[in-house]
């Protein structure tokens, strides 16, 4: 469940079967969270973190909530761009050099650009649209040859070769980026 709040931004609450109280946290994300016992209603996690504002206001290391506000906008909006444009550059490099994968997923993970999984799944950090085009289609052609070589092998590099001839350029630069959002 999550509350919004006036002065907290979203509060993550969780439901934990074993907690007999309540116990505020700050997520990774820099949100406050609580854990309450199961069957604590709605009303009731509101009157819990009424009752606490002033201890977590002096406890807990929060984000600025208008920061996190501002963050989640800014992703919703990568996604929308990415889920307009990432399907179809996979769709259009598959078909360009021959390759056959099953389904192609949006994710936004913060550390990793893409993945191809064993079911010929590649999914795509939605940070893709913050980076120049030739880096994304790296990581498109990189995951593409994953379909044939699920491994780093030299085999896999030559096939990365096949397609981008620069690939050791733009693995490189691709470091100056973070996938993270
Ligand atoms: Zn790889």
């Amino acid at each position: 469940m999550i509350l919004k709040d006036e002065e907290f931004g979203e509060v993550v609450v969780r439901k934990n079967p074993l907690s007999k109280g309540v116990k505020f946290s700050v997520s990774t994300s820099g949100r406050l969270a609580m854990s309450v016992p199961s069957g604590t209603s709605e009303f009731l996690a509101r009157r819990f973190l009424k009752r606490n504002r002033e201890l977590i206001r002096e406890k807990l290391p929060l984000a600025d909530p208008t920061a996190q506000r501002a963050r989640d906008a800014k992703k919703k909006i990568l996604m929308r761009q990415a889920r307009e444009y990432l399907p179809y550059r996979l769709e259009y490099l598959a078909k360009l050099y021959g390759y056959e994968y099953e389904k192609c997923r949006l994710s936004h993970a913060n550390t990793r650009w893409g993945s191809c999984s064993s079911n010929r799944t590649i999914s795509l950090n939605i940070g893709l649209m913050n980076v120049p085009e030739v880096l994304r289609d790296y990581v498109i052609v990189h995951e593409l040859a994953h379909l044939n070589h699920m491994d780093h092998s030299e085999a896999f590099w030559a096939e990365v070769f096949r397609h981008d001839a620069k690939y050791k350029e733009h693995r490189r630069r691709l470091k100056g980026f973070s996938p993270g959002v």
